[in-house]
Formats: C-alpha cells, sequence, structure tokens
C-alpha cells in the first residue's frame, strides 16, 4: 500500500514547466524575485521553506549547469534554481540530474520516519548526490515533519504560516527586465493570483 506522503514534504506533481523568461539581466540577482515565484518559495532539493527561516539570505540562486564549465549559462534564467544555501553548497560543482525533472510527487517517497526512497534512477541519483538521506537531513525532516503534524491538529494559524505562502510575494508586473521571453506568465505569479482571489486554499505543496 502506498502511504500518503507527508504534508510538508510532497514533491511537485509533474516536471517543472518554467511559467517566467527574464533575460538580459546583467547581475544574477536580479532573478531573484522570479526564481522565488518559479520554485514557490521553497529549495528545490530539500524543500526546505523561506516560511521556516529568517531571512531570504538563506536562500541561494543555484546556477544547475555550474559557472565554471558553462560560463555561457551564468546568466540564463532556465540555468538557475532556487536552493537552499546548504544545497548549493553541497552541488557545488557536482554533476546531478535536474531536480525540476527529476525530483517529483511520484518519483520521491517520503517515508515516516524522514528518510526518502528514489523510485527512478534520476531521483535516487540526486538524492544520493545531494545527501538527502544524510542522518542530519532524515532528523532535520522528521523534525518539520512532527510540527507540521502537530500545528494542523492544534494551531491552524500557526500551521497556515508554515505552510503558507509568504506575506512579502514578489510584483513581478512592476519589474523591467530587459526582455522576457514568458511575459504571459506574470499573471500567473502568486503575488498576482493573491491579488486577484484565485489563489486557491493558501496553502504550498
Ligand atoms: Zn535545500
Amino acid at each position: 500500500m502506498r502511504s500518503v506522503p507527508p504534508l510538508a514534504f510532497t514533491y511537485p506533481g509533474g516536471p517543472l514547466v518554467r511559467r517566467h523568461g527574464p533575460s538580459g539581466y546583467l547581475d544574477v540577482q536580479s532573478f531573484r524575485p522570479w526564481l522565488r515565484d518559479e520554485f514557490s518559495f521553497r529549495c528545490v532539493y530539500c524543500l526546505v521553506r523561506e516560511q521556516w527561516g529568517k531571512r531570504l539570505g538563506e536562500f541561494d540562486l543555484d546556477h544547475f549547469e555550474p559557472v565554471a564549465s558553462s560560463p555561457e549559462a551564468s546568466l540564463e534564467y532556465d540555468n538557475l534554481v532556487y536552493s537552499c544555501h546548504a544545497c548549493n553548497l553541497r552541488k557545488g560543482k557536482r554533476q546531478v540530474p535536474d531536480p525540476t525533472q527529476a525530483l517529483l510527487e511520484s518519483a520521491v517517497r517520503v517515508h515516516l520516519d524522514g528518510r526518502l526512497s528514489g523510485l527512478t534512477d534520476e531521483a535516487r541519483r540526486v538524492i544520493a548526490v545531494m545527501g538527502l538521506n544524510s542522518a542530519n537531513l532524515v532528523r532535520w525532516r522528521l523534525t518539520w515533519m512532527r510540527i507540521i503534524d502537530i500545528c494542523q491538529k492544534t494551531d491552524p494559524d500557526l500551521f497556515a504560516s508554515l505552510m503558507g505562502y509568504p506575506d512579502e510575494m514578489p510584483d513581478l508586473s512592476v519589474l523591467t527586465p530587459p526582455s522576457n521571453t514568458r511575459p504571459e506568465g506574470v499573471e500567473r505569479s502568486y503575488f498576482a493570483m493573491r491579488a486577484d482571489g484565485s489563489l486557491s486554499d493558501g496553502f504550498i505543496v
């Protein structure tokens, strides 16, 4: 029997299809608001959420193809993923399968003891290379599974805060990248959806 994955650590239901396509920026930090929205304010590897920490500085803009090996891709939006600092450090120049395609709900089983099992070769490789089953990460994951579970049962406000969207989400409509290959994505940003009332249940899962 397939167990229900713990709520806070459910990987995306399908491969990432990017909504945004800013280009022409001359510095990587200009991509940050787009990547925050693109990756739903979570680390693409370990799923730690902005809402669980103190400040945005804990998140990095990870060059999926390292700058050292692909300098021409250093300012390409599609080569950037949103990653916590710890995962970005761990990745360094390591080669891993693309997490936006490999770490999917159907490819990663999240066990109640905090471990992950990869159900595909690519998912297994990301988990191994990124150390997602290290003792530290399994303990951390289990801790947060328990916190979220307790909050869901006893503290709806804290549950909503920990599982919901940040208060401060970027308004992408006011940004002016030199060009944007997917301008229609701005209307589907979380800021825009909250403004027009279409941000369904308010939880990021
Ligand atoms: Zn991470």
